[in-house]
C-alpha cells in the first residue's frame, strides 16, 4: 500500500479554526463541522466536532476538540462510530492573547507522541500529526522546492537530525526549541495552504 499524500489526507488545521470563528475567546460550546472532497473520485468524508473550554478564562483552563465521525473498515467494510478527544495547548502571542494547538494524541510503539501542531491529518481510524502518520508529501515537496513561511520539509528534517536530546532537566533543550519554532511557523503557513486548497475544492462543489 503506498504512502497516503498530504495533499489529499484529510486534515484538520488549527488555523481553519480559527479562522471560522470555533477559537473565539467567549467561553461557549461551539459545535461544528468539516466535509473533505477529494481526488478525481470526488470521495467525501466529514466529521463533526466541538471544541470545549473546561475552565474557560482560567489559569486552569483545559481546552480541547471532540471530533464524531463513523470510519468504514477498509476490509471488512464494517462501521465504527468514533469519539475522539484531542487535547489543545495555548502559546502566548507577542501582542497579547494567545494561539491554540492541538497536542498530538497518538502512540507509536508504545511511545506517547504529545507533539503541539497546527494540522492533525487522518491517520487510518485516528487524527494525529504528520510526524505519526508518516504522511509522504509530494516529491518536490521533499525535494525543499516549496517553503512555507521560508521553510522547506527539508529543513526540518535538517533541524530535527541536529537534535541530540529533545529535554534536559526536563526542560526542552536549545535545539529542540528550534525545532519547534521552526514547525510552529512552517504549520502555520502549511495550514493556509490548506486552507486555499480546500477553498479552492469549494469553488469546484458549487459549480
Ligand atoms: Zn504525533
Amino acid at each position: 500500500m503506498s504512502k497516503p499524500i498530504a495533499e489529499q489526507s484529510n486534515s484538520l488545521s488549527i488555523f481553519w479554526l480559527k479562522k471560522y470563528g470555533y477559537l473565539d475567546k467567549d467561553c461557549s460550546y461551539k459545535c461544528g463541522g468539516i466535509t473533505w472532497t477529494y481526488g478525481y473520485s470526488k470521495n467525501k468524508n466529514s466529521i463533526s466536532f466541538s471544541v470545549i473550554k473546561d475552565g474557560c478564562d482560567t489559569s486552569e483552563e483545559r481546552a480541547y476538540i471532540n471530533l464524531r465521525y463513523t470510519n468504514t473498515n477498509k476490509y471488512s467494510g464494517g462501521k465504527d462510530d468514533i469519539d475522539y478527544k484531542i487535547e489543545l495547548t495555548t502559546t502566548p502571542c507577542r501582542y497579547g492573547g494567545k494561539r491554540y494547538w492541538f497536542i498530538c494524541p497518538l502512540y507509536k510503539n508504545e511511545i506517547y507522541c504529545g507533539r503541539r501542531v497546527g494540522v492533525i491529518f487522518s491517520i487510518g481510524k485516528w487524527f494525529g500529526c504528520r510526524h505519526c502518520g508518516n504522511i509522504a508529501y509530494s516529491k518536490q515537496m521533499v525535494g525543499g522546492k516549496y517553503r512555507w513561511n521560508g521553510i522547506s520539509i527539508l529543513d526540518l528534517e535538517k533541524a530535527e537530525k541536529e537534535i541530540k536530546r529533545y529535554y534536559y532537566k526536563g526542560k526542552p533543550t536549545r535545539k529542540y526549541k528550534r525545532l519547534m519554532r521552526l514547525n510552529e511557523k512552517f504549520e502555520q503557513n502549511y495550514g493556509m495552504m490548506l486552507i486555499n486548497w480546500e477553498n479552492r475544492l469549494d469553488n469546484i462543489k458549487k459549480k
